[in-house]
């Protein structure tokens, strides 16, 4: 067993620890405040390769496997949460199912420019009635000659706006056992009778994009149906396996920062004549933020590790994904605490990770959710 990170990973984190504090954490305040989504930041992103780490050269990727990926979204969310949030899912929401599933056509056409970085990718799964219950799926695909018609509502979808395709779930039929069979379609979102907004004012992260998509009869070929029309619901459990493991990724890196933020300003906050950092209740905080993030990073590694090899990870990306948010929220809270009034206040940046780590507990799986996951690994 080896618990070094490669020199390859090593270039990957210090290359992308580099740009995140040159290029992101400076704007990651009037990013919060103004909620405006960092397009000239992602443009960036993009021309350095890092869109398409996960995936291989042929496809417009850098081939660089899950933990560079794991790396990358770590340090991206230590500077802005929102910006690693819409990193994550375009490509772990918008690109890689289109990389498991798709044909090679279907590749060719909507992966590369996304690993490329010339546009963004979005999948759409939660509807107003069907959040945790993906199986409640009511957007309807009817056939109709040679074209699916589309109709239904998505909400709270990343990166629609900036997005050339999205991944839409609609049921498309009934099994031997009368239930809904859901599919995954790619939909172009210059479509007709597509409508997208982002009327959400949301409580953190809000750097990304965050949209509602009304599908009114948007009609699109049947060969943008994505993978085996049967497995559609397995197919996109797959991908939230995934996806879990970056979002434990931004958890970490949310983590970090609130522990970076609390150490520094420990040491220099003086009361009662000594730094805070001599109190061991102080100590205490500190030392158990640390552990935490420790522990939840190895996590990380591990689900990432075992997706690599092609090893079963279901229940280490949902024990990443439900420890690592967990942590993120814990660790902000406490950084809060230990800048005391200071933390309280917007210009420390501590708040906002407050506000940023309580979606990691929401999105991809609530966890209640990731209880349930694990549960069920275990037999129960
Ligand atoms: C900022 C943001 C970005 C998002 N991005 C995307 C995206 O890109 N694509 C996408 O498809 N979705 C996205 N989502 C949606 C997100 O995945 C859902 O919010 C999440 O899955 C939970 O669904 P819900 O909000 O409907 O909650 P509900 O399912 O209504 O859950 C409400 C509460 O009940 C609990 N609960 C539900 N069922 C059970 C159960 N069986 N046992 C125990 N407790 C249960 C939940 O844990 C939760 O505490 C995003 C959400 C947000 C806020």
């Amino acid at each position: 067993m080896n618990f070094e990170l490669s020199r390859e990973h090593v270039l990957i984190r210090n290359m992308v620890r580099d740009f995140a504090e040159n290029e992101i954490a400076p704007y990651a305040e009037q990013l919060d405040i103004t909620s405006a989504f960092p397009e000239e930041i992602f443009k960036k992103l993009g021309s350095l390769g890092l869109l398409g780490i996960p995936f291989p050269e042929k496809y417009g990727g850098s081939g660089g496997d899950t933990i560079s990926y794991a790396i990358a979204v770590e340090e991206i969310g230590k500077a802005c949460a929102g910006t690693g949030l819409s990193y994550a899912a375009t490509i772990s929401l918008g690109s890689a199912p289109i990389y498991y599933f798709g044909t090679e056509e279907q590749r060719q056409r909507y992966l590369v420019p996304m690993a490329e970085g010339k546009t963004l990718g979005a999948f759409g799964l939660t509807e107003p009635n069907a959040g945790s219950d993906a199986g409640g799926t009511q957007t309807k695909a009817i056939e109709d000659g040679d074209e699916f018609v589309i109709s239904g509502e998505k909400c709270w979808i990343t990166n629609a706006e900036y997005s050339d395709t999205i991944i839409v779930t609609a049921v498309t039929g009934k099994d031997e056992r009368g239930k809904n069979i859901i599919s995954a379609i790619i939909v172009p979102t210059n479509s007709k009778g597509l409508t997208i907004t982002s009327p959400y004012d949301k409580m953190g992260v809000r750097a990304s994009n965050t949209c509602e998509i009304v599908l009114d009869a948007v009609r699109v070929p049947k060969e943008n149906l994505l993978g085996d029309p049967q497995k559609g619901f397995k197919q996109f459990l797959y991908t939230l396996d995934g996806g879990r493991i970056s979002i434990a990724a931004l958890a970490v890196g949310i983590a970090q920062q609130a522990l970076d933020k609390a150490l520094h300003y420990a040491k220099e906050r003086k009361q009662f004549g000594k730094s805070i950092s001599s109190f061991q209740a102080i100590q205490f905080k500190l030392a158990d933020m640390a552990m935490e993030v420790e522990l939840a990073r190895n996590m990380v590694y591990k689900a990432a590790w075992l997706k690599d090899n092609n090893k079963p990870f279901t229940k280490e990306a949902a024990f990443a994904k439900l420890f690592a948010s967990e942590t993120a929220s814990r660790s902000a809270n406490q950084a809060v605490q230990i800048h005391g009034g200071y933390g309280y206040m917007r210009e420390y940046g501590v708040e906002r990770l407050i506000r940023d780590a309580k979606l990691l507990e929401i999105g991809e799986g609530t966890s209640e959710i990731q209880r349930l996951v694990i549960s069920r690994q275990l037999g129960c």
